[in-house]
């Protein structure tokens, strides 16, 4: 079959490598689309793939072409959305409900064989059925959904707080349309991408703009986002709490990535700063939320390549330019 595969730090290739062959409890899958994201970047950077080359592309969706011996949930024809985490089940972190934490933290498309090819192998414990009026081709949003609703899932109720999002690429977006599900009184957001800007302002926002100075909120915002793993927006957005606000990092950070913080401001203004990683007992709810149209693919979607653009389709992620990128096998 066909696969991108990240073959070294910055180089992504598009070649023919073995077809998957599922174990017994596990299922093929034939994508219709894999997503790309900022962890596919990372990997390709060197980064959270402990070991190259990998065939990258944890955000999928498609139908099962092939089952397990052990396989008796899901037959052949199903439509699914995968869920890329794989936890052990064994170790401290999982035996406590932490299992996005756990210590063989391990993902599809991570650090086992992703969907940015034509077939992916997947645990039938990741598969979530879609519904018939769900496009499969649309199905690879659930992934980040997954993310977006952990991320709700660490703070406290948000009903009548003033949210302020940084970041308006496809995880501010999504954090932005479930903010307006979680009740809050507003949301704005912050971003220097005009184009990108443009998108949240169409998604409604009760503010936007390149800076949050030109936002009027004096006394700061009770609930602020990270979705952009720059250190910039983070530094200013830790000084954008208001009193006994919470500041949410969720986007992701090159690990080298330093910011300083206000030890007196957190302590004098009981300010809670909290993160949220990938996915946790979300996916099901996200595939739920996204089947009751939270998400409107056409706008998040802005790009369907074919798989064999997977290189081009990297570097235009990389460069900012438009939304989800999806590639099509
Ligand atoms: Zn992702
Ligand atoms: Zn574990």
């Amino acid at each position: 079959m066909k696969a991108a595969v990240i073959e070294s730090v910055g180089r992504a290739v598009v070649s023919e490598v073995p077809d998957p062959t599922p174990g017994p409890r596990e299922v093929v899958v034939e994508v219709a689309a894999c997503g790309l994201c900022g962890t596919d970047l990372h990997i390709l950077q060197g980064e959270f793939a402990p070991k190259l080359p990998i065939v990258p592309g944890h955000e999928f969706a498609g139908e099962v072409v092939g089952v397990g011996t052990q396989v008796t949930e899901l037959s052949v024809g199903d439509r699914v959305a995968v869920d890329p985490s794989l936890y052990c089940y064994e170790c401290r972190y999982c035996r406590t409900g932490h299992n996005n934490l756990c210590e063989r933290w391990a993902a599809i498309g991570v650090t086992t064989a992703g969907g940015a090819a034509q077939f992916a192998v997947a645990p039938v414990a990741n598969c979530v059925k879609l519904p018939e009026h769900v496009r499969t081709e649309d199905a690879a949003l659930i992934e980040p959904l997954s993310c977006a609703v952990r991320g709700y899932d660490v703070l406290k109720s948000q009903l009548g707080a003033h949210v302020l999002i940084y970041g308006s690429g496809t995880m501010g977006l999504m954090m932005l349309e479930l903010a307006k599900r979680t009740g809050a009184a507003s949301v704005e957001v912050v971003d220097v991408n005009p184009a990108r800007l443009e998108t949240a302002r169409r998604l409604g926002v009760a503010g936007s703009a390149a800076n949050a100075d030109e936002l009027d909120r004096p006394q700061g915002w009770d609930l602020v986002v990270d979705a952009t793993g720059n250190a910039a927006a983070i530094q200013d957005g830790l000084g954008r709490v208001a009193k006994a606000g919470t500041f949410l990092q969720f986007g992701v950070a090159d690990y080298a990535t330093r910011v300083t913080i206000d030890p007196y401001r957190i302590y004098n203004q009981e300010i809670t700063i909290t993160g949220s990683m990938a996915v946790l007992h979300s996916f099901e709810r996200a595939a739920e939320l996204f089947a009751t149209g939270v998400l409107d693919p056409a706008v998040f979607i802005s790009d369907r390549l074919p798989l064999t653009d997977y290189p081009r389709a990297l570097e235009q992620f990389a460069a900012g330019v438009g939304r989800k990128i999806v590639v099509v096998p």
